[in-house]
């Protein structure tokens, strides 16, 4: 094979797949053919055109790889030699080492995170984003080789949710014996509810969906409260309090992406409690919060986005040693060949299919 294509979105939910010259890799990069990636919500808002730095450009930023070429000796970002063969993880994001908060060991706020991404296909070496057949990995990106007993499904998809909520949780340090409400049981509250559960901390999951909340009891929920149940704010708070002897929760994760959860968050916090956001990534929207009710409780509240690039190291280690005690191979419901990543894409958008795969033909 000496060519490869890859996914260009040249308009808002309009895409074509792009055929290309396969890249000689430079010294220190990897080109890596793509086995699956996934279709996250977060490439949704790009195709949808809500993103507000990206409008045109490659997709696709979850994803297993297997290395094909290497420029000279490369080895991952743990130390590990790698051969064509081998299966790799690559953070989507550079850290590009030179800029000021690169330099203030901030790597997650990388001025040049999208350095390749926001590239043209057009432009060498084509393969900046995982919709595609191949996939271009610069040195100036962490990436993992994959440990051989971790899921293939589960592996695709660590380079996002699972390193995020690692990274968040780790922020807020949640510790043993914590009581802690997701608000929010898609991708990244299922994973946070997984690694909440395995640091020791009591977990509550909020959502409306019931399908969503019993895959969060799979996912080690120890309590679930359902929106149309629990219909009403007061509601739900009177219930956390009563799961959590009358304090509030210890720590609260904010992963809807609904502006109104913030306020909710507060109240179901108790005193001293910490404040996990990251669910709402998308910059206009407006809540309401009630401010002196939160400094009243002193919540400190955390936001984050990325993550510090070796979490995705640590996602790898906690798949290989707690990836079978939950589903996360069933997150993927729905597998498309590359040539309908239009399709893919749709049926995402639509709610037809919870998480799609692309994977090789
Ligand atoms: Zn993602
Ligand atoms: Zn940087």
């Amino acid at each position: 094979m000496t060519t490869g294509r890859v996914t260009y979105l040249d308009g808002p939910e309009s895409v074509q797949l792009k055929e290309y010259e396969l890249p000689t890799p430079a010294d220190g990069d990897v080109l890596a053919e793509i086995v699956r990636a996934n279709v996250c919500g977060s490439e949704l808002h790009i195709w949808r055109g809500e993103h507000p730095y990206i409008d045109d450009g490659v997709l696709g930023h979850e994803a297993l790889c297997r290395v094909v070429e290497t420029g000279g000796d490369v080895r991952d970002s743990a130390g590990n030699a790698l051969s064509p063969g081998d299966l790799i993880v690559p953070a989507y994001f550079a850290t590009c080492g030179e800029c000021v908060q690169c330099g203030r060991g901030n790597p997650e706020y990388c001025e040049n995170a999208y350095k390749y991404w926001s590239r043209s296909p057009d432009e060498w070496p084509h393969f900046h984003g995982t919709f595609g057949t191949h996939y271009y990995v610069h040195d100036d990106q962490y990436a993992y080789r994959v440990p051989s007993d971790v899921d293939e499904t589960a592996a695709a998809a660590a380079n996002c949710a699972l390193s995020q909520v690692l990274h968040g949780l780790g922020e807020v340090d949640l510790t043993l014996d914590e009581t802690v409400v997701i608000q929010g049981a898609g991708g990244l509250g299922l994973n946070a509810t997984a690694v909440a559960t395995e640091l020791g901390a009591e977990t509550i999951v909020v959502d409306g969906v019931a399908q969503r909340l019993d895959r969060a009891r799979e996912f080690g929920a120890d309590h679930t409260i359902d929106l149309t149940e629990y219909e009403t704010v007061e509601a739900r708070c009177d219930r956390v309090h009563d799961l959590t002897d009358g304090l509030g929760a210890d720590v609260a994760v904010e992963v809807t992406g609904v502006p109104a959860a913030i306020d909710e968050g507060f109240r179901l916090l108790g005193k001293g409690g910490r404040y996990l956001v990251m669910g709402n990534i998308i910059p206009g929207k407006e809540a309401t919060i009630d401010p002196g009710l939160a400094v009243r409780k002193s919540v400190e509240v955390t936001t984050t986005m990325r993550y510090a690039p070796w979490r995705l190291h640590d996602a790898l280690g906690f798949l290989s040693k707690h990836g079978d005690d939950y589903p996360f191979d069933e997150l993927v419901d729905a597998s498309y060949p590359l040539s309908d990543v239009d399709g893919a894409l749709r049926d995402s958008a639509n709610r037809e299919v919870t998480r799609a795969a692309l994977v090789t033909e």
